[in-house]
């Protein structure tokens, strides 16, 4: 854990800061000790002597105010530095709730000093616990949107609030539809429709990603069976349906497994027509429990998608390892594929990889022809995105599915020559 700081040496008498000073660190004594002084010049008293593990300097990783003691070492000290930047990295990417209660203990930890004299600062007169800010409103609101949120998803199932909303897959050769993309939304009662973006974090947090995921595998299964006759089979592969699964569902092992054979045998389906789309974020986290679920699934037949490929951090060996039907290409190179030499570069790096070890290329995001063509003409060989078809209800993407069907014959009658 300690391997992410810096060190700091410091000989004995050395100031490790001042009274005034900017606070932008706190530090753990590793080596050596120092004390803690408070008041400046003839006023000056020691008020602690610190030792190896002692931590000093933290109210600065949370609040910017000036340091309100000096700080020296004592004999040749050796401390770990944490920047108050490392920490606000880490609230940042904690949940609204961490992020709100952070903020509650650190104006409570003020007042205290305040009320205790011990604070001597010029011009906080108004920064207290109730001064409320326009951001410690903003941060009160999503906590509390969070919390209720966590609270009404556990009834979301059994109230039926949650649906499958569809998105067509198509082949760039012949512009048919070949599957379905399944998402996911939330009609909240007082809320509206929610994001899977805001409720699926929050579902993998408190655990309920488990009963919802095998909700939208059940749900999506049952569907198939009004979807596959909008779907043609294409050069390599069947008609197919995809679901997105999340980290602790594919690091539950048995479970997910299970769950998929019994769910397909119980509707009749080919597992070549189900694929699961995963992340590569979800790889890296839980690498030996995930690639050993993926190889069952695979055995079992079924398709298995990396999505948002070039958005992740991993190397690349682990596409080699793990049993990859499929890679969807993220929607932020996509969309700049006219317009950025890196997105473009990323993006044909990306068709050869697939290319050279045998998977088909879904390109997401797809919002016009230009990019659409773009993307076809550089080997990619599905598409998704609004340009196409958004995603939509069952009912409404058969009605969808009939007249693009419609659209797609005119279009090829008029490529063939009369
Ligand atoms: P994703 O798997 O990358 O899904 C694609 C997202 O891109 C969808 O957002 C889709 O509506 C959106 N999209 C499709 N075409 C376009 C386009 O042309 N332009 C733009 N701007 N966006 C487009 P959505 O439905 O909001 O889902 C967001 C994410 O939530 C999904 O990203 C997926 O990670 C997660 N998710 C959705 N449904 C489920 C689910 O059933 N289970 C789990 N675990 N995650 C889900
Ligand atoms: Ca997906
Ligand atoms: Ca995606």
């Amino acid at each position: 854990m300690t391997d992410a700081f810096d060190r700091e040496v410091f000989e004995g008498q050395e100031l490790v800061f001042q009274w005034g000073d900017p606070g932008d660190s706190a530090y753990v004594i590793e080596e050596g000790c120092v004390e803690v002084l408070t008041g400046v010049g003839p006023a000056q008293k020691r008020v602690a002597i610190l030792t190896e593990g002692a931590m000093f300097g933290e109210v600065a990783l949370l609040d910017r105010q000036p340091r309100t003691a000096s700080v020296r070492a004592l004999v040749p000290t050796r401390l770990i530095r944490i920047d108050r930047s490392h920490v606000e990295e880490l609230l940042l990417r904690s949940d609204s709730v961490i992020q709100y209660l952070m903020h509650l203990l650190l104006a409570r930890f003020r007042s205290t000093h305040d009320a205790a004299g011990l604070q001597h600062r010029q011009g906080v007169a108004g920064d207290t616990p109730h001064a409320d800010s326009s951001s410690a409103m903003d941060l009160h609101k999503a906590a509390v949107r969070t919390l209720s949120l966590a609270q009404d998803l556990s009834d979301a199932i059994d109230r039926e609030q949650l649906e499958l909303f569809y998105q067509p897959l198509i082949a760039f050769d012949q512009l048919a539809v070949v599957g379905f993309e399944a998402l996911i939304r939330w009609h909240h009662p007082t809320l509206g429709l929610i994001s899977p973006v805001e409720f699926i974090p929050l579902a993998e947090k408190t655990g309920l990603i488990h009963r919802i995921g095998q909700w939208v595998l059940q749900r999506a299964v049952a569907d198939w069976a009004e979807l596959r006759p909008f779907c043609v089979a294409d050069a390599n592969q069947d008609p197919f349906i995809s679901i997105n699964l999340s980290a602790p569902e594919l690091a539950g092992g048995d479970d997910i497994v299970a769950a998929v054979q019994k769910c397909l045998s119980q509707h009749g389906m080919a597992p070549q027509e189900l694929h699961i789309e995963l992340t590569e974020t979800i790889i890296i986290q839980k690498m030996d429990d995930v690639a050993s679920t993926l190889h069952r699934l695979r055995a079992l037949g079924i398709g298995i998608a990396l999505d948002d490929f070039g958005t992740g951090y991993a190397g690349l060996d682990y596409l080699q390892s793990l049993p990859f039907t499929c890679l969807k290409i993220d929607k932020a190179f996509v969309q700049q594929v006219n317009h950025s030499d890196r997105s473009l570069h990323i993006i044909k790096a990306a068709l050869e990889l697939a290319r050279s070890i045998g998977l088909s290329t879904i390109a997401e995001g797809i919002e016009d022809a230009h990019i659409g063509y773009r993307l076809s003409s550089l080997g990619c060989s599905h598409a998704q995105g609004y340009h196409y078809g958004k995603p939509m209800p069952k009912q409404q993407m058969a009605e969808w599915a009939i007249k693009h069907r419609a659209a797609q014959t005119a279009f090829l009658a008029d490529l063939t020559p009369s």
